[in-house]
């Protein structure tokens, strides 16, 4: 998390960046990955290495494994089945893509809208081992006062402040971006930590992290920086702005009231830095990595992929799975088609598995039950609309300036993003995107309401531009606590929930549970120590295939540990 307003070193994506001193190492040059300080293992070694991820005996060449939900964890998860020689069988409840979901304009289809994840660190190397590996073309993504981004605008308690770079915003700026900087640093260890993730030195990260566990798990976001003294010292005013302009992908303080934890892995591992997004969207990911390929498949003849397994769609909404009297495990689909399978990996919202799916209690221990009821999903919701052409680069002949820029504010809209494929061509306006009190004060109104609003409050901040005469055809918009596929957008802890998480994300690893218990693996977004980041959802579905393979008999390659031998070493900690 960034502010531009400082960026002494130049920062690609930010608003409130917290640098380092300049490097002097190789170790200290050497890139931020998103290396979870709860277990920092280098998923992007494991998927680099040349022996693979492991083996199954071939006598279990062809076995079915179930896994619901066609998301990036579910197809992660079952692409790599797949090459191990099992057969992945997908069920998903909506759209390959899950919450990499891209809609297009009906009267130009080219154009598109991200309406979950649009923005990828290029810390998550996870991720982008895969968009390597599928050839897909990714550009910077137009972050508040990134180089990409032409102009920003930031508008708070009316008064406005229009920057082409950081340099240009006021003082006060500047100042909160110390502020925060000196907070991370005194009361988190920021550098300390940065400096042992670059180094991937995984003993001094667990070190640092372990001591900060127990202070810091029962801390809201928000009682971090008003505890700080570099915060006590500035005012009020710098922590409003903090929580308004903040970070570099625009204003937290929705965020304020979740745990401190959960904003310091972000920082930790520049999660909210130099994002780029996926040309034609972000849902060719998970389409590509079902129709793809693999060279390097085990038992599959060439040319396999799971869409060829699928004959072309996935099975239908899971609506049941419970164990059947030979221990296997069945799956139900909502409209009654059941198969029994050795394992099962399920990637929806956890929520799900007992709101949408009727689970068997006894799959999981009571402690599991309770962190998945114990969920804390944020809400979000974004508002797109198509314009003729990005006028918003016309230069206003009075002041010089660009008529409309990306946009933070604390009106309704909070962010408005800026989004076009050159002059001449139909552009996007990211109207609003917004999460939790934010996101419910759309809920209710339809896309038109929402347009309306969302276009008079920026008539308030750029007077005389007449943005609506630019649209065309119908705007699309989305909230995530709407569709009862997904009931929020992501998971955000709440202090107090790392017991939980810690239960979620350690599950892959059954050697401790009763057979009754073995066989179903949690994996996606939910279960990752970084919800809301794509990265998790790709590395806990590799925790899965881990486990999969460990309960099937299998092992992982001899020079390749797999994330299931490294989890008691440099694993989560409990607490108690
Ligand atoms: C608004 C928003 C913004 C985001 N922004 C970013 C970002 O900028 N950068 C970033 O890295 N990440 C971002 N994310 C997070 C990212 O989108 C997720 O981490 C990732 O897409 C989650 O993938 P998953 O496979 O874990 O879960 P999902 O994508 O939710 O996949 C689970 C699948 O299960 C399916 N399912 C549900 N119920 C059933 C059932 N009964 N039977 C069968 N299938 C079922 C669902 O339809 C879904 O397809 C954002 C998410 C949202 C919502």
């Amino acid at each position: 998390m960034t502010t531009a307003t400082e960026l002494p070193a130049p920062d690609p994506s930010s608003t409130l960046t917290v640098p380092g001193p300049a490097p002097t190492t190789d170790a200290e040059a050497a890139p931020i990955t998103m290396l979870n300080p709860d277990f920092p293992f280098s998923y992007d070694h494991y998927l680099a290495h040349p022996d693979g991820l492991g083996s199954v005996p071939p006598a279990l060449y062809g076995t079915e494994v179930a896994v619901v939900g066609a998301g990036l964890s579910g197809l992660v998860t079952a692409y790599e089945l797949m090459k191990l020689g099992l057969r992945p069988v997908v069920y998903e409840a909506d759209q390959i893509g899950g919450r990499l979901r891209t809609a297009s304009f009906p009267s130009a289809p080219g154009v598109v809208a991200d309406l979950g994840g649009m923005r990828f660190p290029v810390s998550g190397k996870a991720f982008y081992h895969y968009v390597d590996l599928l050839g897909l073309d990714t550009q910077d993504f137009p972050n508040p006062l990134a180089p990409v981004t032409s102009s920003t605008v930031i508008e708070l308690a009316g008064q406005k402040h229009y920057a082409e770079t950081s340099d240009e915003l006021p003082p006060f700026f500047r100042e909160v971006a110390d502020a925060w900087k000196a907070a991370v640093n005194d009361g988190a260890k920021f550098q300390e930590m940065q400096q042992a993730i670059r180094s991937r030195d995984t003993a001094r990260i667990k070190e640092l992290w372990n001591e900060l566990l127990p202070l810091m798990d029962e801390q809201t976001f928000y009682g971090f920086i008003a505890g700080s003294e570099s915060f006590k010292e500035a005012g009020f005013a710098h922590r409003e702005a903090f929580g308004q302009v903040g970070f570099g992908t625009g204003g937290w303080d929705t965020d304020f009231p979740n745990s401190i934890l959960e904003i310091l892995r972000v920082v930790y591992t520049d999660a909210d830095d130099q994002h780029r997004l996926i040309s034609g969207g972000a849902q060719r990911l998970p389409e590509a990595l079902w129709e793809h390929s693999p060279s390097d498949m085990v038992h599959w003849p060439e040319g396999t992929s799971l869409a060829s397994l699928h004959s072309g769609a996935p099975r239908g909404a899971v609506g049941k799975i419970h164990r059947d009297a030979n221990g296997d495990l069945v799956v139900a689909e909502r409209w009654g088609r059941e198969a029994s399978y050795p394992a099962v990996v399920t990637t929806c919202q956890s929520w799900l598995l007992s709101t949408r799916i009727h689970t068997e209690e006894a799959l999981f221990p009571a402690e599991l039950w309770t962190a998945i009821e114990r969920s804390h999903y944020m809400q979000s919701s974004k508002t797109f609309v198509m314009v003729d052409r990005p006028f918003w680069k016309d230069i206003d002949p009075d002041t010089g300036r660009e008529v409309l820029s990306m946009t933070l504010t604390d009106r309704l809209n909070r962010a408005t993003y800026l989004l076009d494929e050159g002059p001449d061509k139909p552009a996007v306006i990211l109207l609003s995107y917004t999460w939790n009190d934010d996101a419910l004060k759309w809920l209710a109104l339809d896309a038109d309401e929402r347009v309306e609003l969302m276009l008079h409050s920026l008539e308030q901040i750029y007077p005389g531009v007449d943005i609506a005469s630019h649209i065309v055809g119908q705007p699309i918009t989305v909230s995530w606590e709407a569709d009862p596929n997904f009931m929020g957008a992501f998971k955000a802890n709440l202090p107090g929930h790392y017991r939980y998480q810690q239960r979620l994300f350690t599950h892959f690893k059954q050697d401790k549970l009763p057979e009754s218990q073995r066989g179903i693996f949690l994996a996606g977004d939910d279960v990752s120590f970084t919800a809301g980041w794509a990265e998790g959802a790709v590395t806990t579905g590799l925790n899965a295939v881990w486990g999969v393979v460990n309960h099937l008999g299998g092992t992982s390659a001899p020079g390749n540990p797999g994330p299931g031998e490294l989890l008691d070493e440099i694993g989560p900690i409990s607490l108690d």
